[in-house]
C-alpha cells in the first residue's frame, strides 16, 4: 500500500511515519531526510540543494522529484511505502499520482502555534533518524538515542530563520497539494495535536485498518 502523510513541519509525520512502518514493514521514505543524505555525502545534487534545505524552502522540484522516484525505483520500493515530506508542490503531487498514486492521503493537522515549539524542541537522531522533543519525549539517556545509541543533534534546518518561513512555505506550497486531494475526495485529515501514541491510533484507523 502506498501511503502518503501530509503536514506542516514538526505536525509529526516523521514520528508517525516510523511507527506505521515498524507495525506494516512498509518502508518509510521521508524526502527531507535522503536530501540530508545527499548534502552530508556532498554530492553534485547535495551541493545544488543544501542553501534551500538550510532556508526551509523548496529547491528544484523538477530535480528533487526525480531523486525521490529514483530512490523508489532503485530500492523497488513502488508496490508499497510510506512518504513522508513528499509531495510539497502540486507538480509533485500530479507526478507522483501519473507514476505511483498513493492509496492514502493523511493531513497531520496541527495550528500554527504549537510547531514552533515542536521544531526548536526537537531532535534527531543522526543513526536511525528517530525523533525527540526536549520536554515531552526525553531519551532515556541525554543526547543518545534510545533506538540505536547513536547522538541525537538539532538539524540544521531546525534553526532560527527555518523555523520562522516554514508556516508560510507551507501555506504556499504544501497547502494546495492538501487543496488537491481534498477535492478529490482523497483526503483524510487527523487531528495531531494529541500525544503520538494517541495520534498513532488514528492513523491506523484511518490507513491499514479502512
Ligand atoms: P523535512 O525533513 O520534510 O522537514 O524536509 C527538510 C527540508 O528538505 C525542507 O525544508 C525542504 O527544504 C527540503 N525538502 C524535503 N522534501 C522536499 C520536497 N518534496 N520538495 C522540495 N524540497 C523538499
Amino acid at each position: 500500500m502506498r501511503i502518503v502523510l501530509l503536514g506542516k513541519p514538526g505536525s509529526g509525520k516523521g514520528t508517525q511515519a516510523v511507527m506505521l512502518s515498524e507495525k506494516t514493514g512498509l518502508p518509510h521514505l521521508s524526502s527531507g531526510a535522503i536530501l540530508r543524505d545527499e548534502i552530508r555525502e556532498r554530492t553534485p545534487f547535495g551541493l545544488r540543494i543544501e542553501e534551500y534545505v538550510l532556508r526551509g524552502e523548496i529547491g528544484p522540484q523538477e530535480l528533487i522529484t526525480d531523486v525521490v522516484f529514483g530512490h523508489i525505483e532503485r530500492k523497488r520500493y513502488a508496490s508499497g511505502f510510506i512518504l513522508d515530506g513528499f509531495p510539497r508542490t502540486v507538480y509533485q503531487a500530479e507526478k507522483l499520482d501519473e507514476q505511483y498514486r498513493p492509496a492514502r492521503c493523511v493531513l497531520i493537522d496541527v495550528p500554527d502555534d504549537l510547531i514552533v515549539d515542536r521544531i526548536s524542541q526537537r531532535l534527531t537522531c543522526a543513526g536511525c533518524g528517530a525523533i525527540y522533543h526536549r520536554a515531552f519525549r526525553p531519551p532515556s539517556a541525554p543526547g543518545v538515542c534510545d533506538s540505536c545509541g547513536a547522538e541525537l543533534r538539532q538539524r540544521s534546518d531546525d534553526n532560527a530563520e527555518a523555523i520562522r518561513n516554514r508556516p508560510e512555505i507551507f501555506r504556499n506550497d504544501v497547502q494546495p497539494v492538501v487543496d488537491r486531494y481534498r477535492d478529490a475526495n482523497h483526503l483524510i485529515a487527523i487531528d495531531g495535536t494529541s500525544s503520538p501514541g494517541e495520534v498513532y491510533k488514528t492513523l491506523e484507523a484511518a490507513t491499514i485498518s479502512r
